[in-house]
Order: structure tokens, then C-alpha cells, then sequence
């Protein structure tokens, strides 16, 4: 049995990372968009970003995306 620490599952809560737009580690960035395998050599798959980066440029996170 696993129990988290929070009460809430992975995924869902912001976590400490390097923002992809600002290129800046921030402990809030969320995974905003899923880059489909195969559809370019250079995409670089998930990209995440920080609230400040979220909501100046209209970021949905691909967890509360419907
Ligand atoms: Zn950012």
C-alpha cells in the first residue's frame, strides 16, 4: 500500500524543474503538452513550465486538460 505524502497523486501537484519557455528552474512547473512520438526529428517531448510562464502565455496543464 502506498500513501502519499501530500494526499495527492503524482502529476497533479507543480514539482521543481527547468521551465521550458523561460529556461529557468522553478518549483511550480507543471507538464503543459505532450509532444506526439514521430512527429519530428527535434521535438523534445514534454515540455513544462512554471506559473509565471503558464499564465502569461495561456499554458493549460495536460493534467487538467479535458
Ligand atoms: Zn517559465
Amino acid at each position: 500500500m502506498t500513501v502519499q505524502m501530500d494526499g495527492t497523486p503524482p502529476g497533479t501537484q507543480g514539482r521543481y524543474g527547468l521551465c521550458h519557455w523561460c529556461r529557468q528552474f522553478a518549483d511550480d512547473i507543471r507538464l503543459v503538452q505532450v509532444v506526439e512520438a514521430g512527429s519530428g526529428p527535434c521535438t523534445a517531448g514534454n515540455l513544462f513550465a512554471c506559473g509565471r510562464c503558464r499564465k502569461a502565455h495561456g499554458l493549460v496543464p495536460f493534467a487538467d486538460q479535458p
